[in-house]
C-alpha cells in the first residue's frame, strides 16, 4: 500500500526530475515523507540587514541589500571562478562562485537591488562572500521572519540553487499540501499527559515557526516522538525475549555465605552489594538474565562476577568467564584461582594457547560437570566446548564482543539459555546505554572501594620532558613502576611503530639503570605475553607500549601512567589508560604529554581529564564531542533513526518518552486498544520504511 508520503519528490511543484535526482543523491531524500522530515537544524533572524561597511570576517552569516556593479570570470580550467562586485551607499565588496557558473550568471541582475546572504570572509583588503544565497529584493515578502529556517544542504546542491533558501521554497509548497494528510502518531492520552503539540501543528511549526514558544513545543513534540518509537521498539524486543526464554532457577547461596563469612578479603562497597542483589533477583526469577554491569575501572567488577558465580554453583550449575584477550583471561584466572581454591572449587583456563592434552581434560571435566569455573577467551565459544549444565556466562569488556557472540553463549545450554552478565568499564551515559543496550538490563557500580587515592592527573608539554623523566626516576627509585603509552593510529602503522621505537630508544638512553619492557601490536602473542609478565612480576620498571594495555591489565605496583601525544587519543581511551594505575595503595599519577599547539577539542579533552576522575562525567563530555554515532553498535540500535532528537542533549525527553513507552506496553502490549491504533500504524510505517532501505542499500 502506497501513501501520499511515499510520493517521489520530483512531483513537488518546482522540483522536477533533475533536481530530485540531485536531492536523492546528496541528501538521501526520496519521498514526500522524507522531505518533510528534513527539519531545519537552526533558525536565523532574517529581519536584520547589514550595510557593507559594517561587515567583517568575525560575523557569521550576514544579510544585505546591494546592487551588482560588475561581473567577471577570473582564471580558467578548474580554477575558474566568477566574481561579482556589489555596492551599497556605504561601500563595496565581492561575491565569488567556484561552481555552477553558468547557472549563477543567469541569476545575477546588474543594477537591480538584490538580497544577498552568506558568511563573509576577508581576502586581502576586500570582504567577500562565497556562494551567497540571493534573490531580487522585489520577491522579498513584506516581513521576514525572526525564525528563518536553516536547512542542511551540500556544495553541489548550493550550486544548483538548492541552498537553504531553495529548500525552504520547496517546503513552502510541500508543507501546506501535506498538512491535510498528516495523521497523529501518538495516543491522545500521551499527548495530554505530556502536553504535546499535535503532529500537524508540529510539522507546520518546525518549518515555519510563528513564534519562539511554538517552535520550542514543535521541537519537543518531534523529539519526544522519535524517542518514543525507538524505545517502544527496544522494549518490545526485550519483552519478546524474556517471554520466550525461560531461565534456570539459580536461587541457592550456601557457597556465598561461606565465602562471605570466611574468605572475603574486604568489605564490599554498597554499589557492589546492590548489583549482586540485582543479578541474584534475575537469576532466581525463572527468566533468563541479560544484564549489563557498568563500572568504572577499579570499581571491583571481578568480585561481583565471582560472587554471582558462587550463586550459580551453589544451585548446581557451571559458570564461565570470557575475556577479550589472552592477557586478560590469564589475569582473571590468576586473580580468581586463590578464591576458588579457598572454596574448594575447580577452576581452569582455556585460551588459544592451551595445550591439546590439557584441552582434552578440560572438555571432559566440563561434560561431566566436574569443572564449575572456566575462564577463557573466544576459545570458549568453539562448538567443541560443551558443558553439562552451563548456568551463568560472564563476558568481560563487552565492546569487543558482538551480539552474535553473546548468542553463541546462549546456545551452550540446550535446556535453558544460560544467564548472561556482561561487564564493561566503558562508561556510557545512562541515556545512551538505555538506547544502545536497550535489550539488556543495566546495573551500575557507581562507587569505588574506600580508601582509594584519586589519581592525580596533569598535562605537560613536550618541552617539559626532562622534568617528567626526573619524576619518573624518583618514582621508580621509590619502588614503583611506570607505563609510557604511545598512540596507535591505523592509517599509518609504520609511522606509529617508528614513533614508538623512537620513544623506546630515548627512554632506554635516559634510564640506562632500569630494565625496560616494550609491547606493541606487531609482536607475536607469546612475546607480548612474555614482556607483559616481566613487567607484572616487577622485573622491568618501565613498560613502553601502544594501547594494547588499554583494557583491564592489573599491575598494582605501577603508579605512573605517561601518555605520549595525548592529544591524539579520544577521551574514553585516555580514561581507560589512566585506569591502569591507581590500583595499589600508593598515590598514582597520570601525565598527559602533548605538543604546545592544540585544537579546541584536544584542549577540552585534556582539560577534562585533568579536572575529573569520574568516568561517567568523562563519557558525557566525550559524547558531546564525538556524537553518539561514533560509539559502537549504532547501526542495530536504531540511533540512526534520530533526526531531531539528540542523545547527548535531550536526556530528559528520552526519559519521559521511555516511561511513556513502558506504560503503554504494560497496558496494551499488542496495541489492540482502539485509542492506540495510531501507534500500531506508525510502527508499520517505520517497518515498511526499513524494508525499503534494506532493498536499496
Ligand atoms: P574492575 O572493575 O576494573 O575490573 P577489579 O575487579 O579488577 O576492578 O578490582 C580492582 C581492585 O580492587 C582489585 O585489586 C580488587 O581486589 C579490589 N577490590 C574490589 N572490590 C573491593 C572492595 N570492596 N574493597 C577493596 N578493594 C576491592
Ligand atoms: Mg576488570
Amino acid at each position: 500500500m502506497s501513501t501520499f508520503f511515499d510520493t517521489r519528490i520530483e512531483f513537488i511543484r518546482g522540483v522536477g526530475p533533475q533536481k530530485a535526482a540531485l536531492i536523492n543523491k546528496e541528501l538521501n531524500i526520496f519521498t514526500y515523507g522524507e522531505m518533510l522530515q528534513h527539519y531545519p537544524f537552526r533558525y536565523e533572524d532574517r529581519t536584520k540587514f547589514y550595510k557593507i561597511r559594517e561587515i567583517n570576517e568575525d560575523l557569521e552569516n550576514v544579510q544585505l541589500i546591494a546592487k551588482i556593479r560588475k561581473i567577471e570570470t577570473i582564471g580558467d580550467g578548474r580554477r575558474k571562478r566568477l566574481v561579482a562586485i556589489i555596492e551599497d551607499e556605504t561601500g563595496e565588496m565581492e561575491l565569488t562562485w567556484f561552481q555552477g557558473l553558468q547557472w549563477v550568471v543567469k541569476k545575477l541582475m546588474p543594477g537591480v537591488p538584490m538580497v544577498f546572504y552568506g558568511k563573509p570572509n576577508r581576502y586581502g583588503r576586500k570582504m567577500s562572500i562565497a556562494h551567497p544565497e540571493m534573490e531580487p529584493l522585489t520577491s522579498l515578502q513584506e516581513q521576514r521572519s525572526f525564525f528563518q529556517p536553516v536547512y542542511n544542504t551540500t556544495e553541489k546542491l548550493r550550486a544548483k540553487f538548492l541552498d537553504s533558501r531553495g529548500i525552504s521554497k520547496i517546503m513552502e509548497v510541500l508543507v501546506p499540501a501535506s498538512l491535510p494528510q498528516i495523521q497523529e502518531t501518538l495516543p491522545p492520552e500521551i499527548i495530554r499527559r505530556f502536553n504535546l503539540q499535535e503532529k500537524k501543528a508540529a510539522i507546520q511549526q518546525i518549518h515555519f515557526p510563528s513564534g519562539l514558544e511554538e517552535l520550542k513545543r514543535a521541537r519537543f513534540r518531534l523529539k519526544f516522538e522519535e524517542f518514543f518509537f525507538l524505545q517502544l521498539r527496544l522494549l518490545k524486543l526485550k519483552l519478546t525475549r524474556t517471554e520466550k526464554s525461560q531461565g534456570q532457577v539459580l536461587g541457592q547461596t550456601e557457597l556465598v555465605n561461606v565465602f562471605y563469612k570466611e574468605h572475603l578479603p574486604f568489605e564490599l562497597t554498597g554499589a557492589q552489594k546492590r548489583v549482586i542483589r540485582e543479578a541474584f533477583t534475575d537469576m532466581k526469577s525463572g527468566k533468563q538474565m541479560n544484564r549489563l554491569i557498568q563500572g568504572d575501572v577499579g570499581s571491583g567488577k571481578t568480585m561481583v562476577a565471582f560472587i554471582c558465580m558462587l550463586i550459580a554453583i551453589s544451585s548446581g550449575a557451571q559458570t564461565c568467564l570470557m575475556a577479550p584477550t589472552e592477557i586478560l583471561a590469564n589475569q582473571h584466572f590468576e586473580g580468581l584461582k586463590p578464591y576458588a581454591k579457598l572454596m574448594g572449587l575447580r577452576i581452569a583456563l582455556l585460551t588459544g594457547s592451551t595445550k591439546k592434552s590439557e584441552r582434552k581434560i578440560i572438555h571432559e571435566l566440563l561434560l561431566q560437570g566436574e569443572l564449575p569455573i572456566l575462564i577463557g577467551t573466544h576459545a570458549l565459544l568453539e562448538d567443541i566446548v560443551q558443558f553439562k549444565n552451563l548456568g551463568l556466562a560472564i563476558v568481560d569488556e563487552q565492546h569487543r564482543f558482538g551480539v552474535a557472540q553473546r548468542a553463541k553463549l546462549w546456545a551452550k545450554n540446550e535446556r535453558f539459555w544460560p544467564h548472561v552478565l556482561v561487564m564493561t568499564a566503558t562508561p556510557i551515559p545512562r541515556t545512551l546505554a538505555m538506547t544502545l543496550y536497550g535489550d539488556l538490563d543495566i546495573s551500575v557500580i557507581d562507587e569505588l572501594p574506600a580508601g582509594r587515592k584519586p589519581i592525580e592527573t596533569v598535562h605537560r608539554y613536550d618541552k617539559d620532558r626532562l622534568k617528567v623523566f626526573g619524576f619518573m626516576r624518583q618514582q621508580i627509585l621509590a619502588g614503583r613502576q611506570v607505563y609510557v603509552v604511545y598512540p596507535l593510529i591505523e592509517e599509518s602503522e609504520v609511522m606509529d611503530l617508528k614513533n614508538l621505537m623512537d620513544g623506546y630508544e630515548s627512554i632506554f638512553r635516559a634510564f640506562p639503570e632500569f630494565p625496560v619492557s616494550i609491547v606493541h601490536g606487531n609482536m607475536k602473542a607469546a612475546d607480548k605475553d612474555f614482556e607483559m609478565q616481566r613487567f607484572v612480576k616487577g622485573e622491568t620498571k618501565i613498560m613502553v607500549a601502544t594501547t594494547v594495555i588499554e583494557v583491564g591489565v592489573n599491575v598494582p605496583n605501577a603508579s605512573v601512567m605517561i601518555v605520549e601525544n595525548a592529544e591524539r587519543f579520544g577521551l574514553s581511551q585516555l580514561h581507560q589508560l589512566r585506569g591502569r594505575v591507581g590500583r595499589g595503595a600508593d598515590q598514582s599519577y597520570c601525565i598527559l604529554m602533548s605538543k604546545y599547539e592544540l585544537s579546541k577539542d584536544s584542549r577540552l579533552r585534556l582539560d577534562t581529564m585533568v579536572r575529573t576522575n569520574n568516568g561517567f562525567e568523562i563519557a558525557d563530555v566525550d559524547l558531546r564531542l564525538r556524537g553518539p554515532g561514533d560509539l559502537m553498535g549504532t547501526q542495530q540500535s536504531g540511533l540512526t533513526d534520530l533526526l531531531i532528537a539528540d542523545l547527548s542533549k535531550d536526556a530528559t525527553i528520552l526519559t519521559m518518552a521511555r516511561d511513556a513507552a513502558q506504560n503503554l506496553l504494560q497496558e496494551d502490549p499488542l496495541f489492540e486498544k482502539p485509542e492506540n491504533v495510531m501507534v500500531l500504524r506508525q510502527i508499520q510505517v517505520q517497518r515498511k520504511h526499513e524494508m525499503n532501505w534494506s532493498r536499496i542499500s
